[in-house]
């Protein structure tokens, strides 16, 4: 069926702010949620435009203002949005209404099942990973590059979600959203022991070309994937867009040799009364 052929994930225009939308959530009117692209801020390049990293050497004038436009595009306030200090872990933090801070601390994912609490992560080739409970009505958002997925992030998330929000795996909508594939995804030795500790069939997530023992392209896509479906998580959705092909649309700590910005993501309910 032509179902197949339509894009997971889908791009929007506000105003001048760039995002792709996960087509399955359009579905749900109270969840909101975006990932942003690198168009529609004001930073001068290598940060061209819409960086929201505060720590990749840009101007703070500059990310603050970028900060402002994503909250406009997405119709909510900053104060709303809840973020951390992103360390490549796979600890999660419960977010609600009590304990809420702009920022919660070191962490790599975040979970709530209160409204008016929008999560936001930034990227530039570390997968995001958004959660969504429809029954629970419950968010996550997860931070997960090669060491956070070889710590199982994705795993960590839905397990958090599962005890401390009393979600059921099989609600949870999940999505793996732009980070680099496996196309431009070029790992050496550390990279390659810590997967093959990590995982068991590994050479379907490490492909070695031309007899390579030194390196490999590793699919960053598939592991989150399949640790999504170890916790049971059925409906798992794949945006299949990569970071390093597509620096025109997205930042690349790899394509671009570790000198661009941060794109964000973000994800919440909204409340009753908008
Ligand atoms: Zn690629």
């Amino acid at each position: 069926m032509s179902q197949q052929f339509i894009d997971p994930v889908y791009p929007v225009s506000l105003n001048k702010v760039r995002l792709y939308r996960v087509r399955a959530f359009d579905d749900y009117p109270g969840l909101t949620h975006a990932i942003f692209t690198r168009h529609g801020g004001i930073s001068q390049a290598p940060y061209r435009s819409l960086n929201l990293g505060s720590t990749v050497g840009d101007n703070a004038d500059a990310v603050k203002t970028n900060f402002e436009q994503i909250c406009r595009a997405a119709n909510i306030r900053p104060d709303q949005t809840v973020s951390v200090y992103q360390v490549h872990s796979a600890d999660i933090l419960t977010v609600n209404q009590a304990n809420r801070q702009p920022v919660m601390g070191r962490a790599d994912g975040l979970i709530t099942a209160e409204r008016d609490i929008f999560l936001l992560l930034r990227f530039a080739d570390c997968t995001p990973l958004l959660f969504f409970d429809p029954v629970r009505q419950a968010v996550g958002l997860a931070h997960a590059g090669w060491r956070g997925t070889v710590k199982n992030a994705a795993g960590a998330t839905v397990d958090a979600m599962v005890k401390q929000l009393d979600c059921a795996p099989e609600n949870i909508i999940a999505v793996i959203g732009p980070a680099i594939g496996p196309c431009c995804y070029q790992v050496g030795i550390e990279v390659m022991n810590a997967v093959a500790e990590n995982f068991v069939e590994v050479d379907s997530l490490l492909t070695r070309h031309n007899g390579a023992i030194d390196h490999a392209h590793f699919d960053l896509w598939a592991a989150n994937r399949r640790q999504l479906a170890a916790q049971r998580v059925q409906q798992i959705i794949q945006s299949n867009l990569c970071t390093a092909c597509r620096t025109d649309m997205f930042f690349s700590h790899r394509a671009e040799q570790g000198r661009t910005g941060r794109f964000g993501v973000m994800i919440g309910l909204r409340g009753e009364a908008g």
